[in-house]
């Protein structure tokens, strides 16, 4: 390729507000027939709201918030910050928390008040050995139902409330499928939150194709089973859990708005952490391949 048609390439990538790391990357995006879209922070805002906390029995509302909402206070994950803001404006002032441990996809682990206080999906307090009464097990289900992310707050061997959470799709999410569709790419969505969620918020950006419920160890596999099917993947991600996809992917697209680690492991960096800025990319590159040719 000519190294001149390439760095006009790079520099219109700039106008565009996409950070190419070097000329090469272009010629990667043009044989792309697939594009993983990880779901919180890339298709959705990824700033949560906690909806509603569902006490078990023996608990209120406040005990859970102060303790749940301590631990959570720890961690960045947005997730996290919307249970601690909301506990925060309920109880005031949080507990310190000793012994934090985040968890990797799965929720966090800390202790509030000498009593360590598990936060995260079902399957982990499960895994860790807590009892889950069928009322909690009941009120995890509605709550996915509903399309929410149901989080788990448990302690002293059991789980003691259900908190809902849920963020919403950005405004050109469904333009970006639409445009991604029509440039002859496949999208997929990928994500660490339930199958209900994701087929939820899939349906509402118009992608079909949904993988759920994978661990932060795991998405790096997807992208790997794909490529092993003959699929040129590009990944589009914002967290520490997407960067060994992202650099996996043959073309690895970081949200600016995202993590560090994330823009390291990647090829372009979308400034405006805006998905259409992804579809520009693969159009520009088109563009400059042609230019060459
Ligand atoms: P995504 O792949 O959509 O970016 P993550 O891999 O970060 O999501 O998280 C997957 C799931 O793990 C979340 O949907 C949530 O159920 C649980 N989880 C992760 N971190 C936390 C946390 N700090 N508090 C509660 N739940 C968490
Ligand atoms: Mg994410």
């Amino acid at each position: 390729a000519t190294p001149t048609a390439l760095l006009v390439g790079t520099g219109r990538g700039a106008q565009l507000g996409i950070l190419i790391k070097g000329p090469e990357v272009l010629e990667s995006t043009r044989t792309v027939d697939t594009v993983v879209l990880d779901k919180t922070g890339t298709v959705t805002t990824g700033r949560m709201t906690l909806l509603e906390v569902v006490p078990g029995e023996g608990v209120d509302t406040d005990e859970v918030l102060r303790r749940a909402g301590a631990v959570e206070a720890a961690s960045e994950h947005p997730i996290a910050q919307a249970v601690a803001a909301a506990a925060t404006d309920r109880v005031g002032v949080l507990p310190p928390v000793t012994a934090f441990a985040n968890l990797e996809g799965l929720g966090v682990r800390g202790t509030v008040d000498g009593t360590e206080v598990l936060v995260g999906r079902l399957r982990l307090l499960q895994r860790e050995g807590l009892d889950v009464a069928a009322g909690i097990e009941q009120a995890a289900a509605d709550a996915e139902a509903a399309g929410r992310t149901a989080i788990v707050a448990g302690w002293d061997g059991r789980a003691r409330a259900v908190l809902a959470v849920a963020d919403a799709v950005k405004p050109t999410s469904r333009q970006a499928v639409a445009a991604l569709r029509a440039l002859g790419l496949t999208p997929v969505l990928l994500t660490g939150d339930n199958t209900t969620v994701a087929r939820a918020v899939a349906a509402e950006v118009g992608i079909t194709e949904v993988v759920a419920e994978v661990l932060p160890a795991g998405k790096v596999d997807v992208v790997k089973r794909l490529q092993a099917e003959g699929k040129v993947v590009a990944m589009v991600g914002d967290g520490v859990n997407d960067a060994a996809a992202l650099a996996q992917a043959d073309l690895g697209l970081a949200m600016g708005t995202g993590t560090d680690v994330a823009i390291e492991a990647s090829d372009l960096t979308l400034v405006r952490g805006d998905l259409m800025a992804a579809v520009d990319a693969i159009r520009l590159s088109r563009r400059t391949l042609r230019i060459i040719k």
